[in-house]
């Protein structure tokens, strides 16, 4: 996203901390995020994957650390904070997008499957944003991305999903009242049908072929398609940018047509 002339030149480069960023919309959160001039920390469980996004952004001149953790210990959460901002410097914007489906019906639930889905999402988040929202403050301006989706509404079989991506929300509001007065915005982005790995999954698990389902899916999404990383990467870059200081608390549905 392009910065007013003014401001370019007195402006610290700001430093991006990204979860999930191995892949998906997180990678291209990353890649959006380099390319509008911030310096990246990527940050997942998988090196490989994470390695190969931070490749990518400095195969094209930016400025990015792969760092390895998982965003639902408290330890290791607290770590990758710590490590990107020891790189790249403080860690002022942070996109909370790493996330995991353990889909099924309520009766056939396990514990397991809804206190995992409920670490990932809402406990990872917690402990990243409370970790980064110290450099925020110190530095008396940050930007906070919370990755929701259209599940929240409900979504038969995600009992599990649609509490966390609820609770992102009510996560997100909150934030943005606590932390707007030192000049930090939350916002929250709920994706629709995205492809990504995680949809290939969940195509698998219904027993259809991606094509088949991604095909039954865009004649009920207006825009006519489905969606790409890069158009959740497009509001990330909106809400991350200096010019959106006066945009907190809300909610984006990014999805080929309304939603609420
Ligand atoms: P992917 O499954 O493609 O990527 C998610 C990434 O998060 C993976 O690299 C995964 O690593 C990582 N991750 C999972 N658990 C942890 C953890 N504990 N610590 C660190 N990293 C972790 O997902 P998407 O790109 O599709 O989704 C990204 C976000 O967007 C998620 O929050 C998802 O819920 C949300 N979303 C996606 C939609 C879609 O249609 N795709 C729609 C609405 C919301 P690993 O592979 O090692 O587990």
């Amino acid at each position: 996203m392009s910065q007013p002339d003014d401001a370019t030149v007195s402006r610290p480069r700001r430093v991006a901390l990204i979860s999930g960023a191995a892949r998906g919309i997180g990678a291209a959160i990353a890649r959006r995020l380099a390319a509008d001039g911030l310096s990246v920390g990527v940050v997942d469980l998988d090196e490989q994957g994470s390695a190969r996004t931070t490749n990518a952004i400095l195969e094209r001149g930016g400025r990015a650390v792969a760092v390895t953790a998982d965003v639902a210990d408290e330890e290791s959460a607290a770590a990758a904070v710590a490590e990107v901002s020891a790189a790249l410097g403080p860690v002022t914007v942070l996109v909370n997008n790493a996330g995991i489906l353990r889909d099924n019906l309520l009766f056939k639930m396990t514990v397991d499957d809804w206190d995992r889905v409920m670490s990932v999402h809402l406990r990872g988040a917690f402990l990243l944003t409370r970790a980064a929202q110290a450099h925020m403050v110190q530095a008396k301006w940050g930007r906070i991305v919370n990755l929701s989706s259209t599940s929240a509404l409900g979504n038969r079989g995600q009992v599990n999903y649609a509490a966390a991506k609820a609770g992102m929300q009510g996560f997100t509001k909150t934030l943005a009242l606590e932390l707007g007065k030192f000049g930090v915005t939350a916002n929250a982005i709920a994706p629709g049908f995205i492809e990504t790995d995680m949809t290939q999954a969940t195509a698998a698990r219904l027993g259809m072929s991606f094509d088949d389902w991604r095909a039954a899916a865009s004649r009920d999404i207006p825009v006519g398609r489905i969606g790409q990383p890069g158009d959740v990467a497009a509001a990330a870059s909106f809400f991350c940018s200096e010019e959106a200081g006066f945009v907190s608390g809300q909610v984006l549905y990014v999805a080929g047509g309304p939603k609420d």
